[in-house]
């Protein structure tokens, strides 16, 4: 199913907890640790590194994402809601 993106799916998402992401030195560097990189309530996507499944956000600019990890999508609310049964959308691009 495609996933919409929204703040409240954002709040939601995994992805900051992941240690896919966590381990990317560009991830970092672009969000200081954070799941956006603005104070709006409303972030834009190209602010944000997370809900990648999001057919608005896809893949992550970043290229040095560690796949070797496990990825959390599975343990993720939107991923539930959305009965999406692939991961890695960080490197693999939005769920369609
Ligand atoms: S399914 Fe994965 S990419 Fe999508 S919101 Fe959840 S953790 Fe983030
Ligand atoms: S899409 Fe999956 S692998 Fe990528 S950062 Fe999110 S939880 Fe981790």
């Amino acid at each position: 199913m495609r996933v919409e993106y929204n703040f409240e799916q954002l709040q939601d998402c995994q992805c900051g907890a992941c240690p896919v992401h966590d381990t990317s030195a560009c991830v970092m560097e672009k969000t200081g640790g954070m799941k956006f990189t603005t104070c709006s309530s409303t972030p834009d996507p190209d602010d944000v590194e997370g809900i990648y499944c999001s057919f608005q956000k896809g893949k992550s600019s970043c290229t040095d994402l560690d796949v070797s990890k496990a990825c959390l999508c599975p343990t993720c609310p939107v991923w539930r809601s959305h009965s999406l049964d692939t991961s890695y959308y960080c490197v693999k691009g939005a769920a369609s």
